[in-house]
């Protein structure tokens, strides 16, 4: 047949909407999305076929077009932000939405979503309630600090605070704390829209409690700001003033000093390796003002958290910008449940997902490596399989140097390229996020649940099926 030919013998749209194949789409998707599907795959194979020149009757077969009307109605029926399973070792994965909530928090959105709720009212009065109290006596509760607010992340809480505090004032930073945060949070750049001039000190690699007083002037200087590095370190021959320094400072030249902590760690993790400062540390240099994220290492949604003295927090709630940076009922819902967590330290540790994964032991880690590497085994011969030591990250601006000992599953085939693997496993109807390295598929025990586990191992035995089967056809 030629080209014309075959161009002609494209099946219609009607003829089309017959096939049994459809029919399990007909209840749960409108007619409209079906012809919709159609269309667009017969108009695909149109061009395809307009542009190739030879080979071209094996392209017309029908059980391809409909394979690709079926994989297009998949795809129309999916939701675009989906549930995804990261086997990429890093707790944290900004891409991957962060941190993952608690059972607790999941529960509180729910109820608090699918209901009217107590959020701007008081049941004892009978009144108008503030939507900050019901995470404000927490904070203040777990952290010890006077007063707390919570915005929409902690850029907006470096914004609000650098506003309230500082507008049209200098705020002094040392030169190696000018951070950049992915996704277009730069220091220099909020302090400029906050209207906060900024005052570099010191140099890249030295800043001393020193070089901040001296950029002390009485009119001009309204806070002094540390930023936590939180996603680099200098190291080498550097100094920077701790703290305690800067309090002090603060103290004798009578302003506030305000710290970006980034991670908002309430649980010191140094022995399992995670080097990061604690926020209750932090409050117990009498520092004035803390910022934090909600969904770094505090494991809850994505936030902005203010703590510190109560005359700076209660100027930023009556700010203008706090009604434009302010949460919504589902954030101050998983925010509060979180915070809750934390009443019971150690079962934080144990009900927070962020905790939880950064503190799994090696043991912990081989022993589910070795459990599902016998299922797959059990299941399949498709796979090359070694439980290999791997070396972690927290991730998501968080403890940059910390690396973490772990194991993953290092995967191959005889029969297929691990890029393959990857990418099928990715094209799973719950994609599942791996890494490649040196042809390896890798699956990282540490941030899979048991659950997962299960997935996983049946997405890989599909996955061997379907190969082994195309094999066997060609
Ligand atoms: C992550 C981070 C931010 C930005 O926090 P978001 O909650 O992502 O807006 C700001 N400052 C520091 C030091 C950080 O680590």
């Amino acid at each position: 047949m030629n080209k014309q030919e075959l161009l002609r013998k494209l099946p219609k749209v009607d003829e089309v909407l017959k096939d049994q194949r459809l029919f399990v789409f007909m209840g749960e998707t409108s007619r409209d999305v079906i012809v919709e599907a159609i269309r667009e795959a017969i108009s695909s194979l149109r061009t395809k076929l307009l542009n190739e020149e030879e080979n071209i009757s094996h392209i017309t077969n029908y059980d391809d077009l409909m394979d690709n009307i079926i994989a297009l109605l998949v795809e129309k029926n999916q939701k675009s932000l989906r549930r995804t399973i990261n086997a990429t070792g890093v707790t944290l994965h900004t891409n991957l939405g962060r941190a993952k909530l608690s059972k607790s928090a999941c529960e509180s959105v729910m109820d608090i979503a699918s209901s009217f709720s107590t959020l701007e009212y008081d049941v004892k009065k009978g009144a108008r309630g503030s939507r900050h109290d019901h995470v404000e006596k927490l904070i203040i509760k777990i952290t010890g600090a006077e007063a707390a607010m919570v915005v929409n992340n902690n850029a907006a809480a470096t914004m609000l605070c650098l506003s309230s505090m500082a507008f049209g004032k200098e705020v002094i930073v040392s030169r190696g704390e000018l951070v950049e945060i992915g996704g277009s949070f730069r220091i220099p750049e909020i302090m400029e829209q906050s209207g906060a001039i900024l005052r570099e000190v010191g140099t890249t690699n030295k800043t001393k409690a020193q070089d901040y007083k001296r950029a002390v002037n009485i009119e001009a200087t309204g806070a002094l700001l540390k930023v936590h590095t939180s996603n680099y370190r200098i190291v080498g021959f550097t100094e920077e003033a701790s703290l305690e320094e800067l309090v002090a400072l603060g103290r004798e030249v009578s302003l506030p000093v305000i710290y970006d902590m980034g991670s908002g760690l309430m649980i010191n993790l140094e022995k399992y390796g995670v080097e990061e400062p604690t926020v209750i540390d932090a409050l117990k240099t009498g520092i004035d003002v803390i910022l934090f994220s909600g969904d770094k290492l505090l494991g809850g949604p994505q936030g902005g958290i203010i703590a510190g003295k109560k005359k700076y927090i209660d100027a930023m709630k009556k700010h203008p910008l706090a009604r434009i940076l302010r949460v919504d009922k589902m954030t101050l819902a998983a925010m509060e449940a979180t915070f809750r967590e934390y009443l019971d330290m150690e079962k934080a540790i144990k009900e927070i997902p962020v905790l939880e994964m950064l503190t799994r032991t090696s043991e912990e880690l081989y022993n589910n490596g070795l459990a599902m590497k016998e299922a797959i085994t059990e299941k399949t011969a498709f796979y090359n399989i070694a439980i290999t030591e791997v070396e972690e990250r927290v991730g998501g601006g968080s403890a940059p140097t910390s690396v973490l000992r772990g194991y993953a599953l290092a995967i191959d085939s005889i029969s297929i390229a691990a890029e393959k693997i990857e990418r099928a496993l990715r094209s799973y109807k719950i994609p599942i996020i791996t890494r490649i390295y040196k042809n390896k598929v890798y699956i990282d025990m540490r941030t899979i649940t048991q659950e997962e586990r299960l997935i996983i191992i049946e997405a890989l035995k599909e996955i061997s099926e379907k190969y082994s089967m195309e094999k066997k056809n060609a």
